[in-house]
């Protein structure tokens, strides 16, 4: 099946509009109509071969949602006309540990929705900036948000799965303090998740223009992190921090804001490390630095359905595929409220 794609041909050219194939249906995939895939950061680092390993055509994209338009034989999950979504996870090994536990995002073999090594034309996986994909029924989530949602949903399947699995594994609920790092396309969603969840949420923003965003987002406190009178009345006294921010910064400066015991977790990628830590901002209140990447399949699957059952969705700017390198622009610039999503009906066009 030849479909249309927006994808880069190299890390130094724009993406444009190109023509991919997909695999014929087997007895345990499913084939999607793509409605709206959202656009992560990570897709820039990649298409523009920031990370290692880039391999061209890359067609980004990994928060899709779409509705099933065939299924294979064997596929009991999914039926013709169900609304789903597909997330970073197209495959994986299925026997090591961590699939056991159904957390193939850490499986050595998890191959990613795009980038990721295949025996697919052309040898690596093209991701959700394309009208159709096909992908093996386990890999493929139920979503039960009213259809009028959907564009708005396609961000969870990124953004909200990485900041909802660390939240849940660190147990955040009421009666703590939470403190989520940097008001962006991951932040935006810590906010809503962890006021969802019942905690009091402290948000940290560098910029004095959020503090009414960050509110109506959902947080209780907002804090500008470059004001050191606000950020010392925080000292001790929050139960866990979700840092999403992608660029490197000091960590110390947030370390020292945890009680005893507490943990702070990262979810952003930055392209280089962050400045070294002070070790006794750890062990004097023996302090956790941790990390934490995407989610697992059923864990996106219970997101998702706590996300429909709380009415929450991403806050979205709607774009056309040809807008994609303008888009790509604006984030770098953080001039985003807060996810792109492609339409992919522009994609025809
Ligand atoms: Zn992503
Ligand atoms: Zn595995």
């Amino acid at each position: 099946m030849t479909i249309k794609a927006y994808g880069a041909h190299a890390g130094d050219q724009p993406l444009e509009s190109m023509e991919i194939t997909r695999r014929t249906l087997g007895a345990e995939d499913v084939q999607i109509e793509i409605l709206f895939c959202g656009v992560c950061h990570s897709d820039i680092h990649q298409v523009r071969s920031e990370w290692a390993g880039t391999r061209y055509p890359c067609v980004p994209g990994h928060e899709i949602v779409g509705r099933v338009a065939a299924v294979g034989a064997q596929v009991s999950s999914h039926r013709v006309g169900d609304l789903v979504g597909v997330g970073c996870i197209v495959d994986s090994c299925q026997h090591c540990e961590d699939c056991g536990a159904g957390l193939e995002n850490y499986c050595d073999r998890m191959v990613g929705t795009y980038n990721g090594k295949t025996a697919d034309a052309p040898g690596h996986t093209l991701g959700g900036y394309s009208q159709q994909i096909v992908v093996h029924q386990r890999y493929v989530l139920h979503v039960r948000h009213p259809e009028a949602q959907l564009a708005a949903v396609a961000p969870l399947l990124c953004a909200g799965i990485t900041t909802y699995s660390p939240l849940r594994h660190w147990k955040v609920g009421p009666g703590q303090k939470v403190g989520v790092v940097g008001i962006g396309g991951l932040g935006h969603m810590g906010i809503k998740l962890a006021h969802a969840m019942g905690a009091h949420v402290v948000a940290f923003t560098t910029s004095e223009s959020k503090r009414e965003a960050a509110k109506a987002l959902g947080a209780d406190e907002v804090v500008v992190s470059r004001n050191t009178a606000e950020m010392a009345a925080y000292a001790k006294r929050l139960d866990f921090i979700l840092n999403t921010v992608a660029v490197p910064h000091d960590l110390d400066a947030f370390l020292a804001l945890l009680k005893r015991d507490g943990t702070m977790t990262l979810v952003g990628a930055p392209a280089s490390p962050h400045p070294a830590s002070n070790v006794f901002n750890l062990v004097g209140k023996r302090r956790s630095l941790a990390g934490s990447m995407i989610g697992g399949i059923p864990e996106t699957q219970e997101m998702l359905d706590f996300c429909a059952k709380h009415g929450i969705v991403a806050e979205i700017e709607l774009i056309r595929a040809d807008q994609i390198n303008q888009a790509y622009e604006r984030m770098l610039k953080n001039d985003v409220k807060y996810r792109f999503v492609i339409d992919s009906a522009s994609l025809g066009g």
